[in-house]
């Protein structure tokens, strides 16, 4: 395995800080060992994006909680976990060899949690269990790390349980939070004060094409255009590469502009567009609902006889329909998170529109759609290009604010016809 860091893309400086934390964190742990008092340098409220050059650059020390920012598809969650390798490698700072790089990177480590949230937001019940188990010794004897991904996704009241651990936390126990921004809309001011940011950007599709060549063995020229087609997200070239759906539902996407004819092609478009991502959560999706089905099956013994067996199975009906609660919120999730993406596609051809208009010297976004962008921009003036980018963008916002996807979808779909 190479080192932990290999797949984080595009992102050299988030990766020369985070090594010298995890080097930072090897020497309070051997001071420890002398010690037996560690102690990282807590973040303040005034710590964090600009440190002020002193004796002592707190940048490059250890603290307790982090927050990995960056757009979709950057690597926040990708960042978090080579870090938490990093954290319990035993020779160095994640060298992608030793047990502890990887059984984190393998999940399978009992010092580190990930939690991905599967419905629309962690509760506070999750989130309390996870406190409470974090303040426990690590077994490995080095760092007990949680990793929350989309820590936008907390409940308010299980914000506040966190922040709780964060300002009094244990002293081998490390959090790192994952959400887009440091917004008061995707993080509390107060968790934001107690945390260190790695801010990551969007990575450049060449370095996006690289890691596609390079690691899952796809011809230059498909990577090439599956990396500037996904807009910097690793995750949805990989499969744009790969899988030859994906790439007709996004052509289903891209050829909404040229189908928007009248008022009755208008709602078609909607119901295309939100049957699409349908089409794509359901595939995104199914793979891990048949295994852990199985799994939980297995595990439960079905298909056993019995006087055991019976009373295993009366049992086994109550953790399958948790199964199924837990499966169905997530596909719900795994909706909205498609449906957004063919959002951020279809913002991309008309940014494509207005910068052909503003004869901006950048790269289209759709290659493939060129011309079509290119042809709009002929036909509509600037404003024209700008007032459609902006019914995309208002669409998504709609969305996140819990209007209902087909509503809102209908509303941009007239919004894009009208011009
Ligand atoms: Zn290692």
């Amino acid at each position: 395995m190479p080192d932990v860091f290999a797949d984080l893309v595009g992102q050299d400086e988030a990766v020369a800080e985070l090594r010298r934390a995890a080097a930072a964190a090897a020497a309070v742990l051997r001071a420890g060992a002398a010690d037996r008092e560690p102690a990282l340098i807590a973040a303040g409220p005034a710590s964090g994006a600009d440190a002020a050059p002193g004796d002592v650059d707190p940048s490059t020390g250890m603290t307790h909680a982090w927050i990995f920012t960056g757009p979709p598809g950057s690597g926040r969650s990708v960042a978090a976990r080579a870090f938490a390798a990093a954290l319990q490698c035993a020779y160095g700072t994640g060298c992608g060899e030793c047990p502890g790089c990887h059984t984190t990177m393998g999940g399978t480590h009992a010092d580190v949690r990930m939690v991905v949230p599967e419905g629309l937001s962690i509760g506070v019940g999750e989130m309390r269990a996870l406190v409470l188990r974090a303040a426990s010794t690590p077994s490995g004897g080095r760092w007990q790390v949680v990793v929350i991904e989309d820590a936008d996704r907390l409940t308010e009241a299980a914000g506040n349980a966190l922040l709780k651990a964060i300002e009094e936390p244990p002293p081998r126990t490390v959090f790192l939070l994952c959400a887009p921004s440091t917004h008061p809309d995707d993080v509390s001011v107060t968790i934001r004060s107690r945390c260190r940011v790695v801010p990551l950007r969007q990575p450049p599709a060449a370095a996006v094409a690289e890691v596609l060549v390079r690691r899952d063995g796809i011809a230059p020229d498909v990577a090439q255009w599956a990396a500037a087609a996904a807009q910097g997200h690793v995750g949805r070239a990989r499969r744009l590469a790969r899988d030859p759906e994906a790439r007709k539902r996004r052509e289903a996407v891209l050829a909404v502009p040229r189908r928007l004819t009248g008022v009755g092609a208008a709602f078609d478009a909607a119901s295309a567009l939100i049957e699409a991502a349908e089409a794509e959560a359901e595939a995104s999706v199914a793979e891990s609902d048949t295994a852990e089905r199985a799994a939980l099956e297995t595990a439960l013994g079905a298909g056993g006889t019995g006087r055991g067996a019976a009373g295993a199975m009366r049992g086994a009906a109550g953790q399958l329909k948790e199964l199924e609660k837990r499966q169905k919120s997530r596909a719900t999730r795994a909706q909205r998170d498609a449906l957004d993406r063919a959002l951020v596609d279809l913002a991309g051809f008309y940014r494509d529109a207005l910068t052909m208009t503003l004869r901006a010297p950048v790269a289209p976004v759709h290659t493939d759609t060129a011309a079509l962008a290119g042809a709009g921009a002929q036909k509509w003036d600037a404003e024209g290009s700008l007032r459609r980018l902006e019914a995309v963008l208002a669409c998504r916002a709609a969305i996140e604010a819990n209007v209902k996807p087909r509503i809102a979808v209908e509303a941009m779909m007239l919004a894009l016809w009208k011009g």
